[in-house]
């Protein structure tokens, strides 16, 4: 009996990637996540929208390992989160590419210990090819400062990927940005995804992004938050936000969330 169930949890092709149990996490007095559990699959994109405030970004961070839930576990690979690694790479709003490097030595840097190239041409290589990648071939030798904001993105998606991180944990990372910058970098997103499949978790606000790009879309709570619905979305891609099923889920996410 029990051999049987082992047998059936190792043939299950969708073993999680991510598992999130009885997540709870506070500030002092403050509580913020109150009791959060979910998985994700190898390979899946999971969205999670929420109003401001709710706790999203706590709740990656916890994931993610730079926070300590105060009860409850997340496992990745079925082993407890020990912290963060460069198996999983978080990509926020704020940005992380150091101004006193170029391009190149920015995508070199993200290299270490990540990899097992030690030969100088050999990394430079890499980072040129995934500077190219992101369409950023001619700027390897540019520093920050002297690239726009749509630029400095693709150099932090660039930098996540060269580790080829099995997660992407992806914190609102485009909302810094103007309209058309988003939009293109979602299709910029979907596009390496294809070419290199991870399992992502993407925070966002924007029920438009959510729906664009992910495979399943967790709505949260008001804090303390809880996972208040689920939404698969089975539309194939690249999707038209405007089709009469995008506006259907749009139409129940915005209900949800109270608008
Ligand atoms: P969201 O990302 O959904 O906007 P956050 O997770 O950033 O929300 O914050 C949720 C709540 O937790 C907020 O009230 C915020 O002020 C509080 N908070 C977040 N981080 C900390 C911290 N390090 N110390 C104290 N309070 C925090
Ligand atoms: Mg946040």
């Amino acid at each position: 009996m029990a051999a049987d169930w082992q047998s059936q949890i190792r043939a299950n092709p969708l073993a999680p990637k991510i598992q999130v149990d009885a997540l709870h996490k506070g500030f002092g007095a403050l509580p913020v996540i109150g009791g959060v559990s979910f998985a994700i699959g190898d390979g899946e994109f999971v969205a999670i929208v929420g109003p401001s405030g709710c706790g999203k970004s706590t709740l990656m961070n916890t994931i993610a390992g730079f926070e300590k839930p105060d009860s409850g576990e997340v496992r990745i690979d079925g082993a407890p989160m020990a912290g963060p690694s460069p198996r999983g790479i978080v990509i926020s709003q704020h940005g992380s590419v150091f101004p006193w490097l170029t391009v190149q030595q920015n995508l070199m840097f993200g290299l270490n210990g990540a990899r097992h190239e030690t030969d100088p041409s050999e990394r430079a290589a890499l980072a040129d090819h995934y500077a190219a990648m992101v369409g950023l071939k001619g700027f390897e030798a540019h520093y920050p400062h002297e690239l726009s904001g749509g630029m400095l993105k693709r150099v932090e998606l660039a930098r996540a990927f060269i580790v080829k991180p099995e997660i992407l944990y992806l914190d609102e990372p485009f909302s810094a940005l103007d309209a058309l910058m988003n939009l293109r970098m979602r299709n910029e997103l979907m596009r390496i995804l294809e070419e290199e499949r991870h399992t992502v978790l993407l925070i966002t606000h924007d029920v438009d992004e959510a729906i664009y790009m992910a495979d399943r879309i967790l709505v949260l709570s008001p804090r303390p938050t809880t996972i208040q619905a689920s939404f698969e979305v089975n539309l194939p891609h690249p999707r038209r936000l405007a089709s009469p099923e995008a506006q259907d889920l749009r139409d129940a996410l915005l209900k949800e969330l109270g608008l």
